[in-house]
């Protein structure tokens, strides 16, 4: 544990060496205040007191662990990271304002001007703009490939480049990226890897286990699960977390107390909600598979999928986010998700309500329309993010909206 000092005030908390999934989400981080209060507090604070002169001159110093500011620590931020971290199983976790904040504090903390980064195309669409807009213009350079092709990724390393990033799943089309072979590729040139895990969070799938050396994650979807606030977190070692750790001390983008809390009550129900979330994910990509005007069903979970095999080698389940083509173009895929009732449609994902989105027009429509095609988002590309309302009633809704002309 990094922050501050979790003596817990004479009640001991559970030894969770070895624990499973589950009990880290329910028990991983907690520490006690002086009320022993048995969920977790809410420090609504942005500051912190000392006894004496000599301790603030200590603490600032960095002579005395503590908590000073909340922009540098807070305790129940501190208390998310430490069970995200883990649930991850990796030694520290930052927590920050959102995903891509998380994003973009890995980047500041981990790389300089002159280095450069290998991405998979199917990343988030904020993330390509953040890498080729921004990045781009304080000397970061970042070459794109297809996530799934192990050459082109191999062709694209220099010696220059110091981080090769992506999702697995990648978010809209599924696709799997084999995580060994390019922390293989990565450890050989001296550069990092670094893996979004959102769609799967920990409990489907454990990117350390498999070479990466950054985790990172968009709270806001799984991790809180019930569409309430924004927050991300980056997971890795204690020498690459103190730089990230760095950015946001100076920075600014941190966690607020609240969001926080949030999520760590939205980690308590983790491991049972994407439980939930994929079986109820599987059973609709199957009967989306059957239907006359679903040209493809994009889910990898589908065990006639041609990454399905490495699906199963790296996560313990597929996700609930699901995306289909259409027979037809926009205005058919508009026309479904217009027609859908009781999904709603919002760009969001992860939610226990579940949600529709045309991705062409929306997460995904500031992309080039090279980038778009290059990327595999078509105009007849609907996804959708299964929640956790009754299974028969989604399927029924998909239906009538497929079926109506
Ligand atoms: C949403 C998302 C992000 C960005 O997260 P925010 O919390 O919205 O900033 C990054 N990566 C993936 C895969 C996402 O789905």
């Amino acid at each position: 544990m990094t922050h501050g000092d979790a003596d817990n005030n004479g009640i001991p908390l559970p030894d969770l060496d070895g624990a499973g999934i589950e009990t880290l989400g329910v028990r991983g981080g907690q520490r006690r205040s002086a009320e022993l209060e048995h969920s977790e507090a809410i420090f609504a604070t942005s500051s912190f007191v000392y006894n004496s002169a000599a301790q603030a001159a200590a603490r600032f110093a960095g002579d005395e662990p503590g908590n000073i500011y909340s922009r540098f620590t807070n305790p129940t931020v501190a208390t998310f990271e430490d069970r995200i971290a883990a649930l991850e199983g990796g030694e520290r976790a930052v927590a920050t304002a959102s995903g891509m904040a998380a994003i973009l504090a890995t980047m500041m903390g981990l790389l300089q001007q002159g280095d450069h980064i290998v991405c998979s195309r199917g990343v988030f669409g904020t993330t390509t703009v953040l890498l080729q807009k921004y990045m781009a213009r304080f000397g970061v350079s970042t070459t794109f490939v297809d996530l799934t092709d192990l050459a082109e990724w191999q062709a694209a390393v220099r010696p220059e480049t110091r981080m090769l990033f992506l999702e697995t799943p990648s978010n809209p089309l599924g696709e799997i990226a084999d995580m060994d072979a390019l922390a293989r590729l990565a450890h050989g040139n001296e550069a990092l890897l670094v893996v979004d895990n959102c769609l799967c969070t920990p409990v489907l799938q454990r990117p350390f286990r498999h070479g990466a050396d950054v985790v990172i994650h968009s709270a806001t979807k799984y991790l809180d699960g019930q569409g309430r606030c924004v927050g991300g977190v980056v997971v890795g070692s204690e020498s690459l977390m103190e730089e990230v750790h760095g950015v946001l001390r100076s920075a600014g983008p941190t966690m607020s107390p609240f969001n926080a809390w949030v999520f760590l009550k939205g980690l308590e129900t983790l491991s049972l909600r994407m439980r939930a979330h994929s079986e109820s994910a599987l059973a609709i990509a199957q009967w989306l598979r059957e239907q006359a005007n679903v040209e493809t069903v994009l889910y990898a979970g589908l065990p006639d999928h041609p990454q399905n095999e490495l699906a199963q080698r790296q996560q313990s389940g597929g996700s609930g986010v699901v995306s289909f083509r259409l027979r037809g173009g926009r205005e058919e895929a508009w026309r479904v998700i217009d027609a859908l009732n009781l999904f709603s449609i919002t760009a969001n994902l992860g939610d226990t309500k579940s949600t529709v989105t045309h991705p062409a027009t929306t997460t995904h429509g500031r992309l080039s329309d090279e980038d778009k095609v290059r990327g595999g988002i078509t105009e007849n590309l609907v996804r959708i993010s299964v929640g956790l309302e009754s299974r028969d009633d989604l399927i029924a809704d998909l239906d009538q909206a497929l079926s109506r002309t």
